[in-house]
């Protein structure tokens, strides 16, 4: 949309709505993690996020669309309580068990010295478990990518055809666990303290959010910094060399770092997918990737067509 179409006040709410939210985000989970019950409140205010993007979806979308109906809804909401349950299940084995988990681990990756900066601000410690945590989010979302392998699992992600709030969790469970573990784990061996991971936790709660939402935002500054809708909707495009871009979950440095960080200055494509085939139904998704008939759907080729080539994955090529 044309910004001198848009009167000034909107383009200001415009400017202001990314930082704005994912703010008021960060301060309700301060106050969840204050209370007696934190992981109670701070799901009430995750929902309270998730119920302001989905209003200002309709009173501003950034695709019109996107707004329409892709009768995927209630499995985005069926695979993001899975993984939220996954993700909720680990940060609890994590509360309860990360004595046991260094104990057994840490001594054969690193020395048994304590290395975790403890004695700094709690900000800057999660600041330092953001851009580690970051580093195996990007190296398991680009393997993702860039393996037959992993992206069978993957695909699921990118099938759909609009982006909005509620396809945000829209992950395969294998897929998740393997974020999860590779973000995860370095922190635990570097003995980083429980507050870390309930930080870095509401962190990539609140910008994955924003990062899915089809509200009109405009972000210039911080794309540099956070992975922002702009440069997510970049990720989700068909074309190969605009879509294996953009990894980063909540930072974009190592996109930076290592050439994958793309932001062109035109509008993102509001025709998103893949060319494969997604199964229907929840439980039907959850299996495709495991039988190899799944598989040759999720890729988009016949029975026939054994030759893989691993740049394809499944998406349309620019040329
Ligand atoms: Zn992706
Ligand atoms: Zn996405």
């Amino acid at each position: 949309m044309a910004n001198q179409s848009k009167a000034p006040i909107y383009i200001a709410v415009s400017w202001i709505l990314w930082p704005a939210l994912f703010a008021v985000g960060l301060t309700g989970a301060g106050f969840a993690f204050h209370t007696g019950a934190p992981l109670l409140w701070f799901n009430v205010v995750y929902l309270a996020i998730v119920a302001a993007i989905a209003f200002l979806e309709r009173v501003m979308p950034y695709e019109q669309q996107w707004l329409h109906h892709d009768g995927e809804t209630l499995n985005d909401i069926a695979h993001t309580l899975l993984n939220k349950g996954g993700v909720q299940i680990a940060a609890a084995i994590g509360a309860s068990a990360p004595m046991a988990i260094a104990t057994v681990a840490r001594p054969v990756i690193i020395s048994p010295a304590h290395v975790w900066p403890d004695a700094w601000p709690l900000g800057l410690q999660v600041v330092l478990g953001l851009i580690i945590a970051e580093l195996g989010l990007y190296v398991a979302h680009r393997a993702a990518h860039e393996t037959l392998s992993l992206w069978r699992f993957h695909a699921l992600h990118h099938s759909v055809e609009r982006l909005w709030v509620v396809n945000t969790g829209r992950f395969h469970l294998v897929d998740s666990l393997v974020k999860i573990a590779l973000s995860q784990l370095p922190l635990y061996l570097l003995g980083a303290p429980l507050p870390v991971f309930l930080w870095i936790g509401a962190v990539t709660a609140f910008i994955g959010l924003l990062t899915h939402c089809n509200i009109d935002v405009r972000t210039r500054p911080l794309d540099l910094i956070f992975s922002t809708p702009r440069l997510h909707r970049w990720h989700h495009s068909r074309v190969l060399a605009e879509g294996n871009t953009n990894y980063g979950e909540n930072l974009v440095l190592w996109d930076q770092v290592f050439g994958t960080y793309f932001n062109p200055d035109r509008r993102p494509p509001a025709d998103i997918g893949i060319s494969g085939r997604i199964a229907d139904g929840f439980l039907a998704q959850l299996l495709q990737p495991f039988s190899a008939s799944g598989f040759r759907q999720i890729l988009g080729r016949k029975a026939d067509a054994d030759h893989l080539d691993p740049p394809k994955l499944g998406r349309q090529r620019q040329d």
